[in-house]
């Protein structure tokens, strides 16, 4: 029987911060004196829509967003958002272009093309994803309805750095930010979407979030289905139908969790110290363990890495395994070994498996 929290590593659903699983705990059966959970209370009660105001005043404090932006909560993940966007942006005329640095890329751009004209701007896919190039003004030459970028691809482990994403893109720029939102500070203003899964950083999963600029996408678009255009949920406040309540609840324990403990330039901070004892013990490794990305393309959220021989990796998952350790295994299309290192997994956890790797290559090394 595991005694006590796991040290968590799993990609998403992922770690929560205890102290958020605590509080909710504490008012599980009742929520603010209401005598229900939160579970139970109507979308449309007070106390609710204090929980939804809560949220997305958190999400709006911390990006410092203008009245330009609208924060919306949506549901059908970022998958969802995958064709809602070239539903909402594309025309038989028009075309999306797809930066493509890993698989999640992938996925949006080949959902984009069941709705209508996507191309590739730029992929590294023949180098098996290693790396992300720097921003190129000659993708928008063809004149693009959007540029869509992948900040942090979370299978590959490779990340656009801050200093990296672009300052002013002459065309709407949408990203998916499902792995890296909230990790660190952002100037949202070159981007016209941001869409992101909330299991990663900022909560269960169940929610999606949508930043978005509202004159991009506060525009009808009577061809498309109610539920999946956003002026639907801009004008009602993302409480068109029964959004998924305590999902947003638990998302906004968490972004106040964010706001308490230094916001998003501490969140950046120890991410990146927390990330920088696993990528040491890579390097430090005698090439014992080959990390995946090239070095400046690491993500500070996904570390991915290999063994000399798969044998290696299965046994060093078995011993991480009998240690407790979860969540170590490399998504199941690339294999290997991926430490996720989100918001709440804690300096202790990061310590250990740096130990546990340190000590494995010793034994085998
Ligand atoms: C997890 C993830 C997704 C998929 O998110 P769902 O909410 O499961 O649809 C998409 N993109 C990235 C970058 C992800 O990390």
């Amino acid at each position: 029987m595991m005694i006590g929290r796991a040290p968590n590593f799993n990609a998403g659903p992922a770690a929560m911060p205890q102290s958020v699983l605590e509080h909710a705990a504490q008012e599980m059966t009742n929520y603010a004196d209401t005598g229900m959970s939160v579970m139970e209370l109507s979308h449309r009660s007070t106390a609710y829509e204090a929980i939804h105001d809560e949220a997305q005043a958190h999400v709006r404090t911390l990006y410092g967003l203008s009245d330009e932006y609208v924060v919306l909560f949506l549901q059908g993940g970022a998958s969802t958002q995958f064709a809602m966007v070239p539903m909402h942006a594309l025309t038989p005329q028009t075309h999306g272009a797809y930066v493509v640095n890993g698989s999640w890329g992938e996925k949006a751009l080949a959902e984009a093309r069941i709705v209508g004209n996507a191309d590739v701007c730029a992929s590294t896919k023949d180098g098996g994803y290693r790396t992300i190039r720097p921003w190129d003004a000659q993708w928008t030459n063809r004149a693009p309805a959007y540029v869509h970028i992948t900040t942090n691809e979370t299978i590959e482990g490779v990340q656009w750095s801050t200093e990296a994403l672009p300052k002013h893109v002459d065309c709407p720029l949408i990203a998916d930010m499902s792995s890296d939102l909230f990790s660190r500070p952002l100037d949202v203003r070159p981007f016209s979407l941001i869409y992101a899964g909330a299991q990663k950083n900022i909560g269960p999963s169940g929610v999606t979030l949508v930043i978005a600029r509202k004159s991009f996408v506060d525009v009808p678009r009577p061809h498309v289905p109610t539920m999946l255009r956003y002026d639907t949920h801009i004008k009602a406040n993302s409480l068109y139908n029964t959004p998924p309540t305590f999902a947003i609840y638990m998302m906004s324990l968490v972004l106040r969790w964010i706001s308490d403990n230094g916001g998003l330039e501490a969140m950046d901070a120890r991410s990146r110290q927390r990330a920088g004892h696993v990528y040491r013990a890579i390097d430090d490794s005698g090439g014992f363990y080959v990390g995946h990305a090239d070095a400046h393309s690491r993500s500070q959220m996904n570390v991915t890495f290999r063994l000399p021989t798969p044998e290696l990796e299965k046994q060093f998952l078995q011993e991480a395994k009998k240690q407790n350790f979860v969540g170590l295994a490399g998504h199941r299309s690339v294999g290997g070994i991926r430490v996720s290192n989100y918001n709440a997994v804690t300096e202790q956890a990061i310590d250990a498996v740096v130990s546990f790797m340190r000590h494995f290559c010793q034994m085998h090394g």
